[in-house]
C-alpha cells in the first residue's frame, strides 16, 4: 500500500468543479492584480479570524514581515520568539531589521514555554512572535497580559492554525482574533493551500491594516505617490479564486484531521518508544502536522518508507543553531527542549482524505518497527 504524507490530488479532484468555475471567471476578466476576489477573500477571512481587517500578501512569509516592518524596528531591537519553528518566523524578525531572541519550547505541545518568556524580556524588547506550531494554539490567555504588561507587540504566526481555536474563560477564541496582528500562509501544503504562493495578515487595528495595505503597494495607497519604501507583496486574484472555492471545505477537513489525529493517538498510545502529540485541552487543534515522538526516530522514518508511507521531520535544526544566525551567538545545549525534538520528531500523514485502511496500515507499521 502506499500512503503519502500529503494528497493534493485527492483535494483537487474532490473540488475541481468550483475551483475551475472561480478560476476561469478571473482569466475571462483579465484581472490578476488585487480586484473582486482578493477583497471576497479578506472579507471571508477576517470572519473566519474574527478580526475586522484582512490584507492578502504574496505568502505568509510577507504576512510576518509586513506586519513586523510596520512596527518600525531599530537596529538593536529584540523580538522574541521559538526556535523550534519554519525558518520564516525569524528570518523576518531579522529582515524587518531587529534581532530575534529565542524562548524554548514546552516538551509536550511543541509551543514556545510562555514561563520563560518573561525573563528574556530586555529593554530593546519591541515584540513577540508566538507560533501556533502544527495547528495548535499557543496559551494566549498567558502571552497577552505579560506582552501587555511590557508593551510587547503580539504577531502570531498561524501560518499552521487557520482555524484553530482555544477556550479562553468559557469562550472560543481563534488564532488572528488576540493578537496585534496574525500571519496566515496559503502555501499549497498549508490547510487551506493556493495554487501557488499566498497568505494574508489580519488585525483589528485600523491603523496597521492601512500601512499594511501601503505596504504591500510600495508604500503608497495612491498610484506613484509614495509616503514610505514599501514592496510588491499583493495577494494574486488567481489564488484568491481558488481559496474563495476550497475555504467552504476547511471545517469539514479540519474535523477530517482532527478525527485521524484522535484515531492515531487511541492506536498509538500503547506503543512504547512513540510519544504521541499531546492536545492541550483548552484547543480545538487543526493536525496541520500530526508529529510523533519516536526513538530511534531515523530508522523508524527509513522502515516507514520502504513500506510506502511518507513521513517529514518538521524541523531537523533549531533556528538557533541555523548558520545564517551564528551572529547571534547561540550554542548547542542553549534551547534542551528543542534540540531533543529535533531528534524525536516525525510527522504522519494526517490529510483529510486519508483512508482508514491507510491509517490503518501506517499504524500497523509503526507496530511492527517497535515489536509492539
Ligand atoms: C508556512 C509557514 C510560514 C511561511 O509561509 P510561506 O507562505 O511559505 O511564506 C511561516 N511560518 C510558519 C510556521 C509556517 O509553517
Amino acid at each position: 500500500m502506499n500512503v503519502p504524507l500529503l494528497d493534493l490530488k485527492a483535494q483537487h479532484r474532490a473540488v475541481t468543479d468550483a475551483v475551475m468555475a472561480r478560476v476561469m471567471a478571473v482569466v475571462e476578466s483579465q484581472q490578476f492584480i488585487l480586484g473582486q476576489p482578493v477583497q471576497d477573500l479578506e472579507a471571508a477571512i477576517a470572519g473566519l479570524c474574527r478580526a475586522r481587517y484582512a490584507v492578502g500578501v504574496a505568502s505568509g512569509t510577507d504576512a510576518l514581515l509586513l506586519p513586523l516592518k510596520a512596527l518600525d524596528l531599530q537596529p538593536g531591537d529584540e523580538v522574541i520568539t521559538t526556535p523550534f519553528t519554519f525558518f520564516a518566523t525569524a528570518g523576518t524578525i531579522h529582515n524587518a531589521g531587529a534581532r530575534p531572541v529565542f524562548v524554548d519550547i514546552e516538551p509536550d505541545t511543541y509551543n514556545i514555554d510562555v514561563a520563560q518568556v518573561e525573563a528574556a524580556i530586555t529593554p530593546r524588547t519591541r515584540a513577540v512572535v508566538p507560533v501556533h506550531l502544527f495547528g495548535q494554539m499557543v496559551a494566549m490567555e498567558r502571552l497577552l497580559p505579560l506582552a501587555a504588561r511590557h508593551g510587547l507587540a503580539v504577531i502570531e504566526d498561524a501560518c499552521q492554525a487557520i482555524g484553530a481555536r482555544r477556550r479562553i474563560d468559557g469562550q472560543w477564541r481563534s488564532a488572528g482574533e488576540l493578537g496585534t496582528a496574525t500571519s496566515l500562509s496559503f502555501f499549497p501544503t498549508k490547510n487551506l493551500g493556493g495554487w501557488g504562493d499566498g497568505g494574508m495578515v489580519v488585525t483589528s487595528d485600523e491603523r496597521l491594516a492601512g500601512r499594511v495595505r501601503r505596504l504591500r503597494t510600495h508604500g503608497g495607497m495612491k498610484m506613484y505617490f509614495h509616503e514610505e519604501v514599501g514592496t510588491n507583496s499583493r495577494l494574486d486574484a488567481i489564488q484568491a479564486a481558488v481559496l474563495l472555492a476550497k475555504l467552504p471545505h476547511l471545517a469539514e477537513w479540519s474535523a477530517a484531521r482532527r478525527m485521524h489525529g484522535e484515531a492515531y493517538g487511541a492506536a498509538l498510545a500503547g506503543v512504547v518508544g512513540v510519544r504521541v502529540p499531546a492536545v492541550d485541552p483548552a484547543n480545538e487543534h487543526i493536525f496541520h502536522q500530526y508529529v510523533i515522538a519516536a526513538e530511534r526516530r531515523d530508522a523508524l522514518q527509513a522502515h516507514l518508507k520502504a513500506a510506502g508511507i511518507g513521513t517529514a521531520v518538521y524541523y531537523p535544526r533549531p533556528l538557533h543553531l541555523q548558520n545564517c544566525f551564528a551572529y547571534l551567538g547561540y550554542e548547542a545545549g542553549a534551547f534542551p527542549v528543542s534540540e531533543t525534538a529535533t531528534q524525536r520528531v516525525l510527522a504522519l500523514p494526517v490529510y483529510p482524505e486519508l483512508a482508514e485502511a491507510q491509517r490503518d496500515y501506517v499504524v500497523a507499521a509503526i507496530r511492527r518497527f517497535y515489536g509492539a
